[in-house]
């Protein structure tokens, strides 16, 4: 079957590739010995062209399931890599056991979490993703290999946007929980200042996140909404969730339909979205038990939501900064706000220590992430420059996200790329594995 494949942004176009949906490992493997370049895909909710090959065969693993081993006693879950994190949640929670880290939406496989070695709200504590693992099978071109932490391709797999193979196994240590709530926290913040100084208390919990105001400007520049959580206790449930402490129901509220207006995201519409978002943190300020997918997964509750961006889609924006450039942050916000590129939805957190992952993005420093309609005038010039000057800091660009990266900035951000490449050739000599993120950043000399 040939068809497009897009990323969850929606650009750059895609190109038609041959797709095939394997659901087990022999099958996977022969498509590795074929003459098409394969690109792995999990649910394709990068934002860019990292799950896509022009003229190749997507090898889409959601099919691939036939692994799922929970070890009760230990929280050590053994699992093939096309499930979901949402479907993980859905058999482990009711058992008393959550991710160690999630990212902002649960329609993520296992596969494609490892690939970009995700990160969470708990960062800043915990670490990344691939920090939990304890085993994973890799089957590349030229067999299957078993890996633990501390193989050199362990480290080249975790956040390797799928290039050294496919993985088809993880073994993750899962987190002890007495209840699927969460007790957070919500304090509003007037500026970026008050926003970076109520953020640095988040040594305090467990779960960490800030959503900013990108169209304040001015003073309020940076104003926002810092919100910190922690599982909720038993004894601190109230009403009916204390008969069903572990109970797990997510809801959907509803699917946009098709592609909105192309229009219908301009800066008016975003900052009065944005206006109307903060004014409500402020009067829902304060402590409450919220469900898990309020708390960690917002934007799951409307199907498709990407088409609110309309036909042209969008981009988002991810970079990290190390701590002390936090100038860059008002960079970043001021200047896509002044350029007529108001972000509908920003987010910035704290970053803990960096993973083994040769590729992986999280390093120490404060991450800043933006939504931002594509294809408007000027923003491809003003994103090249806020790039270099990212570059500059010691930061980085997230590859999960990205659609549009200058390959020439790619080893300043990536320092570990070489070494990356060298153990790709050595388990992938003849380049099968290829994704068109792989051919755009030229990573491997792939074009
Ligand atoms: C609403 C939303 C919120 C998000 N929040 C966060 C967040 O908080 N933190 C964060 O880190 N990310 C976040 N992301 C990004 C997302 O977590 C990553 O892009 C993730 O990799 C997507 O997983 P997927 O299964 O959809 O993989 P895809 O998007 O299909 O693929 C992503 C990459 O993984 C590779 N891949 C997929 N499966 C395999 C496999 N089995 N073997 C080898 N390679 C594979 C692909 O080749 C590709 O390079 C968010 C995305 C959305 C849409």
């Amino acid at each position: 079957m040939t068809q497009q494949v897009s990323g969850w942004g929606g650009t750059p176009a895609s190109f038609p590739a041959r797709l095939t949906k394997p659901a087990s490992e022999p099958e996977i493997l022969e498509a590795l010995s074929g003459s098409l370049p394969v690109a792995p895909r999990g649910l394709g909710r990068s934002y860019g062209d990292a799950a896509q090959v022009a003229a190749g065969l997507v090898m889409e693993l959601t099919h691939l399931k036939p692994t799922f081993e929970l070890d009760e006693m230990s929280g050590s879950l053994t699992v093939s890599t096309g499930y979901s994190l949402g479907e993980i949640l859905e058999r482990v929670l009711p058992r008393g056991w959550f991710l160690p880290v999630t990212p902002g939406t649960r329609f993520v496989t296992a596969g494609g979490a490892v690939a970009s070695d995700v990160h969470g709200k708990n960062h800043h504590r915990d670490g990344s993703f691939s920090m939990h693992l304890s085993a994973l099978e890799l089957l590349t071109p030229s067999g299957t290999l078993s890996l633990s932490p501390g193989d050199p391709a362990f480290a080249a797999t975790a956040g390797g946007m799928g290039l050294t193979g496919v993985i088809s196994k993880i073994t993750v240590k899962l987190l002890p929980v007495e209840t699927s709530r969460i007790k957070a926290v919500n304090i509003p913040t007037r500026s970026l200042a008050d926003t970076f100084e109520v953020m640095s208390r988040d040594g305090e919990y467990t779960y960490a996140v800030a959503w900013i105001d990108a169209t304040a400007t001015g003073s309020r520049l940076g104003r926002g909404l810092a919100s910190f959580g922690e599982h909720a206790k038993i004894d601190e449930l109230v009403g009916g969730a204390i008969d069903q402490p572990l109970a797990y129901h997510p809801k959907a509220l509803g699917t946009i339909p098709v592609p909105a207006p192309s229009n219908l995201l301009n800066p008016l519409s975003v900052r009065l979205f944005n206006s109307a978002w903060f004014q409500a943190g402020v009067a829902g300020a304060g402590e409450k038990v919220t469900s898990l997918d309020s708390f960690f997964y917002p934007l799951d509750a409307v199907g498709s939501w990407n088409r609110l961006y309309g036909r042209r889609g969008f981009l988002q924006y991810q970079v990290v900064v190390p701590y002390g450039s936090e100038d860059l942050i008002e960079t970043v916000i001021g200047s896509l706000a002044k350029g007529g590129h108001p972000s509908f939805l920003t987010v910035l957190k704290r970053f803990g220590a960096q993973s083994a992952g040769l590729l992986s993005f999280p390093k120490p420093g404060w991450t800043l992430a933006l939504d931002i309609p594509a294809k408007r005038p000027g923003l491809s010039e003003l994103l090249r420059e806020l790039d270099r000057k990212v570059a500059a800091s010691g930061g980085r660009v997230y590859l999960a996200k990205d659609a549009r990266l200058d390959p020439n900035l790619l080893e300043a951000m990536y320092p570990d790329l070489r070494k990356f490449e060298e153990i790709c050739r050595e388990l992938d000599p003849e380049g099968v594995m290829a994704t068109d993120l792989a051919r755009r950043l030229r990573i491997g000399g792939r074009h």
